[in-house]
């Protein structure tokens, strides 16, 4: 087949295949683009005259297809008509993106529902733990309070029996000091010969029972003290104390024993009105304890007692250059019926009461005792009495 030149391109759709065809809108269009140009300004005879035929390839698809032609064999640029209309080849692009959208937007949706059902089944675990664990609370809850219940029981118990224990003592002690007391007194009288004469022997021994039931005597007085402390029986009566007063009255009590020692013994020196709020029989009970103590536990040396005012509270320091406390040791101290084992202190009568009397008698006053100490070297022990009566009256009311 041969393709037809110079033909209309109106016949096209007669029959024809097509050809290089005169085509009439082809036409039309150079003619309006020329003239174009000369409305846009343009010289007229500068423009250059076309020659040449303005035919161009022009085919009918119908014939195509009947001949069995394919379009991929006719001339590039050719014109194609009767197409049938092909939507996808017109909106190919839009097609491809509206896909590509749907795509990304799926694959956003997939991503979400996957998120939501992570965070629903998240969700889930939680609640489900959370419920766990409530129940675990429930449990122990329950359970701690059975433990508190057991322990309060337990606690009114030994409540009960300390009590029980601090009123036998109590009564104890008092019913066994009065026979003492008849002890001591007799001795005394035989030992002074009002009911007559008494060998050497017989001095030394009756010195012995005397000294024995003092010892015993001391004792039953510490535990006196403690067992009223404990239930809560010793009364405090606190008031204004004479600072310069108590001193001297402390010294009078002490000096024989320092003295005896030949010991060097330091009081501090205070205006005669300077005065301090204490019970006053304990104030001098804590005092003349860690006095004697400090006496008693030095060889050589001396004592120093110091006396400081804060603006909240007083500072007491006994200071000794005595044997000192190992550091092993320094637990036991203020225990009752505690003493350390040493061949010095064994050689010291004591009863191992004296420090737990006198820090319980501090703590009364709303104070409280600590000391340090080296080997041989000495020892300060520190205690302090708050100033406030309100804060001395909340410790009382505690005990
Ligand atoms: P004690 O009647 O034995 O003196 P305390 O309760 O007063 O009982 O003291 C307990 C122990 O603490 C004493 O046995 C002694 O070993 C030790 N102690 C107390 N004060 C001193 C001190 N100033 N220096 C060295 N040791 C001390």
């Amino acid at each position: 087949m041969r393709p037809i030149y110079a033909l209309h391109s109106i016949f096209l759709p007669y029959g024809i295949v097509g050809g290089k065809l005169v085509d009439g809108y082809n036409h039309g269009q150079i003619a309006a683009s020329l003239g174009i140009r000369i409305l846009q300004g343009e010289d007229p005879f500068s423009i250059q005259i076309i020659e040449g035929s303005s035919a161009q390839y022009m085919f009918n698809y119908e014939q195509l297809e009947r001949f069995n032609i394919d379009i991929k064999d006719l001339p590039p640029d050719s014109v194609i008509i009767n197409q049938p209309f092909s939507f996808y080849k017109m909106y190919t692009t839009l097609i491809w993106t509206m896909i590509g959208f749907a795509a990304i937007l799926f694959s956003i949706i997939t991503l979400l529902g996957i998120n939501i059902n992570k965070r629903i089944h998240l969700e889930y675990k939680i609640k489900e733990d959370n419920e766990k664990l409530e129940l675990r609370v429930k449990e122990r809850t329950k359970e701690l309070n059975e433990l508190l219940e057991q322990k309060i029981l337990y606690q009114e118990q030994i409540i009960k029996s300390s009590q029980f224990k601090s009123e036998f003592m109590a009564s104890m002690s008092h019913e066994l000091r009065t026979p003492l007391n008849s002890v001591i007194g007799f001795t005394d009288v035989i030992l002074e010969r009002i009911s007559g004469e008494i060998n050497e022997e017989q001095d030394k021994y009756l010195t012995n029972v005397k000294s024995s039931a003092l010892h015993l005597l001391d004792l039953i007085n510490d535990v006196l003290d403690i067992a009223k402390i404990e239930s809560g029986k010793m009364e405090m009566n606190i008031e204004d104390v004479n600072l310069s007063k108590i001193i001297s009255q402390i010294n009078t009590m002490i000096k024989p024993i320092y003295e005896k020692k030949n010991l060097k013994f330091e009081f501090p020196k205070f205006d005669k009105e300077k005065v301090i709020q204490v019970d006053r029989l304990r104030f001098k009970e804590i005092l003349f304890n860690l006095l004697s103590n400090a006496v008693k536990y030095t060889e050589t040396g001396g004592v120093k007692l110091e006396i400081l005012e804060n603006e909240d509270d007083w500072v007491i320091n006994i200071i000794d250059t005595g044997i000192g406390i190992a550091k092993q040791d320094f637990d036991i101290v203020f225990k009752e019926f505690k003493r350390v084992n040493s061949e010095y202190t064994n050689s010291i009568e004591g009863t191992g009461l004296g420090l737990s009397i006198t820090k319980k008698l501090i703590e009364l006053h709303g104070g409280n005792i600590s000391f340090t100490s080296e080997l041989g070297k000495g020892s300060t022990f520190t205690f302090t009495i708050p100033k406030k009566i309100n804060q001395i009256s909340e410790a009382i009311k505690i005990i």
